[in-house]
């Protein structure tokens, strides 16, 4: 993602610009603007889940990603992990700070950490979606048919949920699961189907029916019957094996 220009790593919330202001304003206030930048859509987040190909991403709430507690264990899997953290949070440290560090790597140095970056932002979002904040988030997507709808015939244009078939990353890509016909295919964008499956999991589209039962559609009741000329095909042709 050589895309990702240094000034997307700024922290546009600096203590410096911060300060000055917050001291002005009242605790509501401060709280309103912490929810605005929470979702501010100049972030890193907001950035990354606006590329091409990232649509069924969602956006991780800020609070969730300051939590260090959400990214047990990952340190082990993502290289540069603290650098990866820096780009996410949007945080510019003082001296020899991310940012400058960034400044000075060579376009494959920038590559591998903004790759990191990603990594690490897929698999927190795999553990953010399991949570009853990122239910309600992925619910919001998958009201609106985020996620696309069944490739089958006889599902009616059924909604879908992102599964992957493995919770580790660098298995597979991305499928869309169909909660009608109990199946997985391939999404229906293309540029959709390239994202890790492990940014999503195996398990996130069980727990959101859980979560939402009444979202779980009846079983398809159609079936599609070969025919030739009309005819149905007779059960000992081969067609029907
Ligand atoms: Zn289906």
């Amino acid at each position: 993602m050589s895309a990702l220009s240094t000034t997307t790593t700024t922290n546009r919330y600096s203590s410096d610009s911060g300060s000055s202001i917050s001291s002005n304003l009242t605790d509501d206030t401060k709280t309103s603007l912490a929810a605005a930048l929470d979702t501010a859509s100049f972030s890193w987040v907001a950035w990354f889940c606006s590329l091409k190909g990232n649509a069924m991403l969602c956006q991780v709430d800020r609070s969730y990603l300051e939590d260090a507690f959400n990214f047990a264990g990952l340190e082990e899997l993502v290289p540069c992990f603290a650098q990866a953290m820096d780009i996410i949070l949007d945080v510019q440290r003082d001296s020899g700070s991310t940012t400058d560090s960034i400044d000075r790597m060579s376009e494959d140095q920038r590559d591998i950490i903004e790759s990191a970056a990603e990594l690490l932002y897929g698999l927190v979002h795999q553990r953010f979606i399991l949570s009853t904040r990122g239910l309600k988030r992925m619910y919001d997507k998958y009201k609106a048919c985020g996620f696309g709808r069944c490739h089958r015939v006889y599902c009616r244009g059924q909604p879908v949920l992102p599964v992957g078939q493995s919770d580790v990353p660098g298995k597979t890509t991305v499928n869309v699961y169909c909660p009608r016909c109990k199946d997985i295919y391939f999404p229906q964008v293309a540029s959709d189907g390239n994202i890790d499956g492990a940014f999503f999991g195996t398990s996130f589209p069980s727990l959101f029916l859980l979560r939402y039962p009444n979202l779980v559609p009846s079983l398809p009741v159609e079936t599609f019957v070969p025919r030739i000329y009309g005819f149905k095909v007779h059960y000992s042709s081969p067609l029907n094996k």
